[in-house]
This record gives structure tokens, sequence and C-alpha cells, in this order.
């Protein structure tokens, strides 16, 4: 069995990132709008905000009130989707219930849209077009590459069917060549599907879902999900302990998708800088 080590994968792409950053002559920049004060989103912010820094992008924390109006919002997105110093502009999801998310995503210039939740963007990787793509999905596929294994007519099973996860996840797996089948909370015979795999991706936000008796000897399993137990230990979807008896590779929580995502995120804003120039 062998453990898909994402903190390290992502430490390789920052460095590499980290490299051709020095060579242009204008710092790739990202802006991260976050709305209200929500730990983990502000957690977030600032883990990506850090990682900017690391790899030497010119980085705008902004941070709004909970109360701020759709207006203001929209008002600030356009002001920066206007900025020739930003190339990425996101903005930390949930959102308080008084703004309208997705006319939020649709007002941030598709070029800039570094999360790639603009519709102009899913569009594309419907159509195996894609320039800037969901970042933890992306990354996941960054993560499978490392397995060396080829996805061409492999079975596929993504657990979850949200729109910055499970949907963009089974899209990316289907323009890699494999057979994709998409499972959400009314799939019948979850375990029976899963032990057809030779690739599973779970996104549910379930501790210990995915038992290691559902895993086909050998498959590969990446856990996107993040749970924190009541002990303050952080799991994923998949039961870790049993899973690592059947599967071939497995990336593990925390230390799996968590950093694959902040460093495609770079990724992307790097993309959309060579766009733009
Ligand atoms: P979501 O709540 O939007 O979607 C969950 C999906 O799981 C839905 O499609 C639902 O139908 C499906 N589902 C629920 N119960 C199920 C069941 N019993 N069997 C099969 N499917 C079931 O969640 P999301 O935003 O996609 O996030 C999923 C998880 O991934 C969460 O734990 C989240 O914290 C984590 N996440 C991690 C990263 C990362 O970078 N590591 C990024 C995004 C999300």
């Amino acid at each position: 069995m062998n453990i898909i080590d994402g903190k390290q994968i992502a430490q390789k792409l920052r460095n590499d990132i980290a490299k051709k950053v020095e060579k242009l002559d204008r710092a790739p920049g990202l802006a991260v709008i976050l709305v209200g004060d929500d730990p983990a989103s502000t957690i977030y912010v600032r883990n990506k905000d850090n990682a900017c820094k690391e790899v030497g992008f010119y980085s705008e924390k902004i941070n709004k009130s909970a109360n701020i109006t759709q207006q203001e919002l929209l008002d600030e997105v356009i002001r920066l989707n206007n900025d020739d110093k930003i190339d990425g502009i996101l903005v930390q999801l949930p959102l308080p219930k008084h703004l309208d998310t997705n006319l939020v995503i649709e007002t941030i210039s598709p070029e800039k849209d570094v999360d790639g939740f603009h519709s102009e963007n899913i569009g594309k990787l419907m159509q195996n077009k894609a320039n800037l793509r969901p970042c933890t999905p992306k990354g996941v596929m960054t993560m499978l590459a490392t397995t060396g294994i080829d996805l061409i007519g492999k079975d596929c099973v993504v657990v979850g069917a949200s729109n910055i996860v499970g949907r963009p996840m089974a899209m990316e797996l289907l323009n890699a060549g494999a057979t994709v089948t998409i499972c959400n909370s009314k799939t019948q015979d979850l375990s029976g599907k899963l032990q057809r795999a030779d690739v599973i991706v779970v996104a549910v936000g379930v501790a210990h879902l995915i038992k290691g008796d559902w895993i086909k000897k050998g498959a590969v399993v990446i856990d996107v999900g993040i749970n924190r137990l009541e002990t303050g230990k952080l799991v994923g979807d998949v039961d870790f302990e049993s899973a690592i008896k059947n599967a071939g590779w497995i990336s593990p929580v925390p230390g799996g998708v968590g950093p694959m995502t902040i460093a495609t995120l770079l990724e992307n804003t790097l993309t959309a800088y060579q766009n733009r120039k």
C-alpha cells in the first residue's frame, strides 16, 4: 500500500511555481475576499495569503463585514476585475445567506476566476477545453498523476456531486479517459459500486463513511472530506485504518487533498497571469 503524500506533492508544486515567478517581470497577483469572520474561512484565507507570499505572488486579503450589501460586494469584485495588478480573484465561500453566491461568482471576470467556478470555465471543463479548472479536482488529478497509473478505461467512482468538488471531479476523470460513476446521497448500493472501482474519489463530508471492505484490492482511494471529530481530531470520509488493508494507493487526511487545493490555486493564478500577458 502506498500513501499519496499531498503535502509533499504540493510543496514541489509550490517550489516549481516560486522558481517560475523569479523570472517574471511582475509578480502574479491574487485577491482573496473574505466576508464575515467564520473561523474556518478565516484560516483558509490566511493559508492562501501565506502560500502566495511563499511563492512571491502579490497578494491582497480583503476583509468585508458580514453586513456588506450585495451591491457593495459586486462593486468590490468589479474593482478587482479592473485592477491590473490582480490576475486572480477568489471569493471565499460560503457567503452569508443574504448574498447571492451565484451572482458574485458570475461577476468575477472569467479570466480572473482562479477558483474555476464561473459558468464559462465550468462549461469549458465540460467540453474538455478547460483553462482555469476548479482547484480541488485539479489538485486530485495532479495527485493521481504521481501514481503513474493510466486512467484510460479505468472504472472511477466519485462519491459526492457538489458543484465545487464532485461534479468537476467527475468531468476531470472523464476528460482523462476514465469511465465515471457519480454517486450522491440517494445512490443505491454504494458499497457495490465502490467494490468494482479502480479509482475512488470521495467528497461527502461524513466521517468514516467509506469502509475498507468496500474497496477493491489495489484500488486508488482519494479522500477529499474534512471532518472534525468531537475529540478535535481531523479525519476524512474514508475509514483510513480499514481502507489501507485493501487500497493500493490512498491519500491521508490531513496531509492529502487539502494542501493540493491551495497549491493548485497558485498554479491557476500563474496560468491566469500568463493568459493575461
Ligand atoms: P457538499 O455538502 O456540497 O456535497 C456533498 C455531496 O455528498 C452531495 O452531492 C451529497 O448528495 C453527497 N452525499 C451526502 N451523503 C452521502 C452519502 N451517504 N453517500 C453518497 N453521497 C452522499 O460538500 P462539498 O463542498 O463537496 O465538500 C465535501 C467534503 O469535502 C467536505 O468534508 C468538505 O469539507 C471537503 N472539502 C475539502 C476540500 C479540500 O481542499 N480538501 C475542498 C472542498 C471540500
